[in-house]
């Protein structure tokens, strides 16, 4: 129902705004039944460490198999959910569901691997986020620092005075944060400095890039050198192949992620693959 365009800032929505507005309008429908029946699903995607190359944590990344349209990817509907402020429920399904796999690797066992959720900004600045969390840890019964969230360069630089204080209040109740995807947002690492973060995650087309073009190998040196001296755990994201590995090795980066390490996988798989039993407290 769009008013007329006379002087009020509105105007008539063309056919197309009409199309992406249904289209819109049914993604968060389907978001909605999405959690209702069960269409989400957490895959895990391995760290290694550098130097031992050993399972250290494990980024949970959201799939949405959809009953007619299959697998959707989180690049497609992440946004949308963004946008309709679909982002909290899916969020807190994702928490939920995290937690929930924490705690069941426990009772089977296994030795807990520190587990990575990304978060959206919307979600930080939620009223209480911190209270909740910290809430929903109580809840799991899951140590804080087992978990760590994630959030983009670009989110946090967006709005970094109204994300601060409730990155500290998380941060002081042991929770890890990691900046996400960096060196993609353009902002100074001087900024990292003031924010209450652990880990640097950077970004994909930094290290795909390294070893075959010497600018990019510079700046992703420097960003890890810079990162190292900061105190900060560096992760290299989309280690694809063997030369990549190599120089983030030679430079020092402490962990790695991607193809070459691991694909995402079922939480089944993972544990095949990657969690090894908890020691015996007893045996010491
Ligand atoms: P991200 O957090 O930077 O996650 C890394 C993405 O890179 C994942 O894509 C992963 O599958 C992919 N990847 C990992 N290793 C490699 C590699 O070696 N090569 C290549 N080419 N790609 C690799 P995915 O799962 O499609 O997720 C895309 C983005 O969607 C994520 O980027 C994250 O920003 C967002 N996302 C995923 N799950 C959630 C969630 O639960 N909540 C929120 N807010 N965002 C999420
Ligand atoms: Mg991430
Ligand atoms: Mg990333
Ligand atoms: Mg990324």
């Amino acid at each position: 129902t769009a008013k007329s365009s006379g002087g009020n800032g509105y105007r008539f929505f063309t056919p197309e705004m009409n199309e992406a507005a249904v289209a819109r309008l049914s993604l968060e429908h389907a978001l909605r039944e999405a959690i209702e029946q069960g269409q989400f699903e957490l895959y895990y995607q391995p760290k290694a460490s550098l130097e031992t190359m050993e399972t250290v944590g494990v980024e949970a990344l959201l799939r949405w198999r959809h009953p007619e349209m299959g697998m959707i990817p989180p690049s497609t509907f992440i946004p949308v959910a963004e946008e309709t402020g679909m982002i909290l429920a899916v969020g807190d399904w994702v928490l939920r569901a995290a937690l929930e796999q924490i705690k069941r690797w426990e009772r089977a066992g296994l030795e807990p691997l520190p587990v990575a959720v990304n978060v959206s900004v919307r979600q930080i600045t939620s009223s209480h986020f911190a209270e909740r969390i910290q809430s929903l840890l109580d809840e799991y019964g899951v140590r804080p620092d087992l978990l760590e969230l994630e959030i983009t360069e670009t989110a946090m630089m967006s709005n970094m005075a109204f994300i601060a204080d409730g990155l500290s209040e998380l941060r002081g109740r042991g929770i890890r944060i990691a900046v996400d995807d960096f060196g993609t947002g353009y902002s100074s690492l001087s900024y990292l400095r003031r924010l209450p973060i652990t880990t640097l995650k950077v970004d994909r087309s930094f290290v795909s890039e390294a070893p075959s073009n010497a600018d990019t190998a510079a700046i992703a040196a420097t960003i890890i050198a810079m990162g190292r001296q900061l105190g900060l755990t560096v992760v290299a994201e989309g280690i694809e192949t063997q030369a990549q590995l190599d120089f983030l090795r030679r430079h020092r980066c402490h962990e790695a992620q991607g193809f070459l390490i691991g694909f995402p996988v079922p939480a089944a798989e993972l544990e095949a693959r990657c969690l090894r039993p908890a020691r015996n407290k007893a045996a010491g």
